[in-house]
């Protein structure tokens, strides 16, 4: 049986930040790098609008598990 992929997404602008709970590790390295945009207590826990895109990109490929990854709309 296929296991069903839950994906949340955090959007800023046209700039979406995509997460995935199954797949993260809980590393944390996204709380420590940016920890305006990830509070694990925060509603909700990602913050997209406190960094800049450069500052997110650079975050999101960092994360140990693959769990973050983001896609930007096109017009
Ligand atoms: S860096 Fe990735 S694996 Fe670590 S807590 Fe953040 S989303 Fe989860």
């Amino acid at each position: 049986m296929e296991k069903k992929i839950i994906v949340k997404e955090y959007s800023k602008g046209d700039f979406t930040v995509v997460w995935k709970p199954r797949t993260c590790i809980h590393a944390a390295t996204c709380v420590e790098t940016l920890p305006k945009v990830y509070d694990p207590n925060g509603k909700p826990w990602i913050k997209p609008e406190n960094a800049t895109i450069d500052e997110l990109k650079s975050q999101i490929d960092n994360c140990p598990s693959g769990a973050l990854s983001y896609y930007v709309k096109n017009k």
